[in-house]
């Protein structure tokens, strides 16, 4: 294992990834995980790339694991899922983030993920409305990221829930969009703010023209909807320009910034940033 801010990360071989002993242990040590302080949060940047400007950040959550060091969200997102802790989990998330965009100097978005089992929490509209109330951040500084997921399962309840949020204010952004199954079909049904392109079209974009060809399509897509899209893991230069050229309203990746504790981007929350 490797240190990287003082917390070490362990590169398992992938049939260790599936080993259920090693699952159990992560779910029950989830539990306390919050409480102790393990969990936290990292902040990456996004960038209105027409205009050259900061728009926002994404919240993306970390855990430090006391012996088994670093955890990626990919591997505890879903245990948490599958047992529910994904409530106290989101909810400590939704409180955190909404608590710290509270206290920046610029009226930048926070951007948070919402799992589809946080979608069916019975009261998660009021939770939402209390934290911003008591951290007193205007809803329009909160924009939540839902993947097709939420929409697929109960799509009646779904669609009441997204209104619900609309109506107080909140900003909804469909993320990953292009991996799921009939996205054109919920990009009408359902009331969304943005639509933010999944990184693996970006990462392909170069190597094969039809890569490029969707990206096309999707913007066009999005305008015809009236609709931003967001360009997610932009890492190249080359990318950076092809999207601006194209359209694309928002960027966001290692190019321009990393997540990274809200500390390290403190110089991009005093004043109104260009780049
Ligand atoms: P996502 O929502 O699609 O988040 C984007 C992922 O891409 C993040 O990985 C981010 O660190 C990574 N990324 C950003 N820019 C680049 C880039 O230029 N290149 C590459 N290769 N990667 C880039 P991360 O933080 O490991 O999160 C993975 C997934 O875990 C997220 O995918 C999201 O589905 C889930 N997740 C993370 N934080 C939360 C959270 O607070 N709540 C929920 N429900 N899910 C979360
Ligand atoms: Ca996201
Ligand atoms: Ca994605
Ligand atoms: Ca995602």
């Amino acid at each position: 294992a490797k240190q990287i801010d003082g917390c070490s990360h362990c590169f398992y071989e992938d049939h260790f990834d599936k080993d259920i002993v090693y699952k159990r242990r992560l779910k029950r040590d989830l539990d306390k995980a919050i409480d102790n302080g393990e969990i936290y949060l990292e902040y990456q940047p996004q960038y209105d790339c027409q205009r050259k400007l900061l728009s926002g950040f994404e919240a993306l959550v970390r855990w430090c694991h006391p012996d088994l060091g670093f955890i990626s969200p990919v591997e505890f997102i879903p245990l948490a899922e599958e047992s529910s802790q994904i409530i106290k989990l989101g909810n400590w998330i939704l409180s955190e983030a909404i608590s710290e965009a509270a206290k920046w100097d610029v009226a930048v978005t926070i951007a948070v993920n919402l799992s589809p089992v946080q979608f069916k929490q019975e009261g998660l509209i009021d939770v939402i409305r209390e934290t911003l109330e008591v951290k007193n951040l205007p809803a329009s500084r909160l924009e939540l990221e839902i993947t097709e997921g939420v929409l697929i399962q109960d799509s009646e309840q779904a669609l009441k829930i997204l209104k619900s949020l609309r109506a107080m204010g909140v900003k909804l952004a469909m993320d990953d969009f292009g991996t799921g199954y009939s996205s054109l079909a919920y990009l009408q049904k359902f009331p969304f703010d943005k639509l933010k392109i999944d990184r693996s079209f970006i990462h392909a974009m170069q190597a094969n023209d039809q890569s490029l060809s969707i990206i096309r399509g999707m913007i066009g897509l999005a305008r015809g909807l009236n609709m931003p899209v967001l360009a997610e893991g932009v890492e190249t230069e080359i990318q950076h320009a092809i999207l601006r050229s194209e359209g694309c309203n928002e960027v966001q990746g290692y190019l321009l910034g990393k997540p990274k504790r809200i500390e390290e981007y403190g110089h991009l929350l005093v004043d109104v940033q260009t780049y």
